[in-house]
């Protein structure tokens, strides 16, 4: 069946190294793109992981903020809302100073409240006696409620307190008089500190971030605090400029302008505030364990790959080997085929190549209803040229008449052939009996002309009989009856005188073809 041939198909060993090669580097190619693809997909796993906890952590940053600074900002209103309604003269000062000492001790992250007049000047704080009077009209919270009537909360860079010394974060509002003139500012302070303790308790690693800062990039608290965290700006980083343009919360992998550490990051616009909170993992710490995964991948993969190159190598060795011996072992069989087939005396075909070359042609002269003619060819005394010049010389001559009986073949489907001890055989396939005759005649004239000395001979030099018989369209297995008849027909040329050709046409030898005994149905030339 056909797909039991395809599969016993024997491939050549160049196909196979071929095939084998392919396939090591299809095997190679596959492992590495699998384990490409299989690191890459841990890693975004990992990348994806890292997003979802700093995204936490974020969240947990705003929820802190917004808490501690709503708080702050409820406190403000409430403060505002009396000096604005009882004015601050008098009672009223005392009232308000122990309403605001009592408000930062409730109010979680507040470090202290204070209240200034048009001027800037301390009218109440929440700090108790000795706490000197002072001016606060320099500050930029002060200067912004002077010139802005906008009466929402106010959220300031960090400040140094005037007070404490402390990093603060000024929380402000601003005290309109009844005819809508500026009176003054309510000001709430949030250390920075207390975020910064708050952000020591989230799970970053040691080179991890979360800050706050304001929407125009001061920095209001960070973890890792800094020297110069007071006047660092993070409105040139990529959270600034790339991200939050386009969405007021998001996560992404940017390097740090600040310490230029990459870093995993989550972002948010803290909502109804002006701040934004952001948190970031380190890329390193996040990427280690998978590093460490991958470089094991990689070297198993480069082990297995290694394996097969060597694996493949060797395979290759063995077929250019098999490759090798192959080659050798036809040259050897071509080698031995010719042997098999040559006289090793005249390199005339021998017997055997005839036989083979005679049942070929037969059987398509056989098909094709053409002719075929043989020559049987014997020298004419040569037991006695033997006898005379001895054996060697004779193999010498009967190399010489092979020769000239070679030479006298011209058509490619011609053979000459050594029939044995010194009788010539030949086969001329499509050779009518007047190109055959002619054949034999050539062989004969040019023995007899090349006037090779035979003494012992009646004719006093070498010559040669042939008999010659042509087939018309023979019928199958029918060439033993016309060997048989072409050698009637070579010792009816001896008997007749030697040094001649005797030959016949026959139609359709078969094998039981007795031609008739007795001569001559025989054209004699
Ligand atoms: P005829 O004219 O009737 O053919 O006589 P002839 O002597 O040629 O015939 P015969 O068959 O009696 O002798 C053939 C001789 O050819 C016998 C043998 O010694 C010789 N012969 C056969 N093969 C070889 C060979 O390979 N080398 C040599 N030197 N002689 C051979
Ligand atoms: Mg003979
Ligand atoms: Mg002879």
């Amino acid at each position: 069946m056909k797909h039991f041939s395809f599969m016993s198909t024997r491939l050549t060993a160049s196909a196979l190294s071929k095939a084998l090669i392919s396939f090591i580097a299809l095997v190679c190619l596959s492992l590495i793109l699998a384990t490409a693809w299989q690191m890459n997909q841990s890693k975004r796993e990992r990348i994806a992981t890292a997003q979802i906890a700093v995204s936490n952590i974020v969240l947990a940053a705003e929820q802190q903020a917004q808490d501690t600074l709503r708080q702050a900002d409820n406190t403000l209103r409430d403060l505002v809302e009396r000096v604005e309604h009882d004015g601050i003269a008098g009672e009223q000062q005392t009232r308000l100073t122990k309403l605001m000492a009592q408000a930062v001790v409730n109010v979680e992250g507040i470090q202290g409240l204070f209240i200034y007049d048009a001027q800037g000047n301390w009218v109440a704080n929440s700090f108790s006696k000795g706490v000197k009077a002072k001016t606060n009209d320099d500050r930029a919270y002060f200067v912004y409620h002077r010139d802005n009537a906008d009466e929402s909360i106010h959220i300031g860079s960090i400040v140094e307190s005037r007070n404490t010394g402390d990093m603060v974060i000024p929380i402000s509002r601003r005290i309109t008089a009844a005819d809508g003139s500026f009176a003054g500012v309510a000001l709430a302070t949030v250390p920075v500190a207390y975020f910064q303790k708050f952000f020591e308790r989230m799970d970053v690693d040691d080179k991890g971030v979360i800050f706050l800062a304001l929407n125009n990039g001061d920095l209001l608290a960070r973890r890792p605090t800094l020297t110069a965290l007071m006047t660092t700006n993070v409105a040139k980083g990529d959270i600034f400029t790339r991200y939050l343009p386009y969405s007021d919360s998001g996560t992404a992998v940017i390097t740090s302008v600040v310490d230029g550490i990459e870093r995993i990051y989550a972002y948010r616009r803290v909502s109804g505030l002006p701040i934004v909170a952001a948190a970031g993992v380190s890329c390193e710490y996040v990427l280690a364990p998978w590093w460490a995964y991958a470089q094991r991948s990689i070297i198993l993969t480069g082990m297995i790959i290694l394996a097969l190159v060597l694996l493949g190598i060797l395979l290759y060795r063995q077929i250019k080997q098999v490759m090798t011996a192959e080659g050798e072992l036809n040259i050897a069989r071509n080698e031995l085929e010719i042997i098999a087939q040559t006289d090793s005396l005249t390199h005339l075909p021998n017997r055997r190549c005839f036989d083979a070359a005679l049942h070929r042609e037969w059987g398509r002269a056989s098909r094709n209803h053409s002719t075929i003619a043989i020559i049987l060819l014997d020298i004419d005394w040569f037991k006695q040229y033997n006898d005379n010049y001895g054996h060697l010389q004779g193999d010498d001559c009967l190399k010489q008449v092979a020769g000239l009986i070679a030479n006298s073949v011209k058509r490619a489907g011609d053979v000459a052939a050594r029939y044995g001890g010194e009788e010539f055989v030949m086969l001329l396939p499509e050779t009518d009996l007047a190109g055959a005759l002619s054949v034999a005649e050539k062989v004969k004239s040019s023995i007899a002309d090349n006037c090779m000395e035979h003494s012992a001979s009646p004719l006093g030099k070498l010559t040669i009989s042939s008999g010659v018989v042509v087939i018309d369209a023979p019928e199958k297995e029918g060439y033993t009856a016309a060997l048989e008849e072409a050698d009637r027909l070579l010792y009816f040329a001896k008997t007749k005188g030697r040094n001649r050709v005797e030959g016949r046409l026959i139609q359709g030898a078969r094998a039981d073809n007795h031609l008739a005994e007795g001569l001559p149905a025989t054209l004699v030339i």
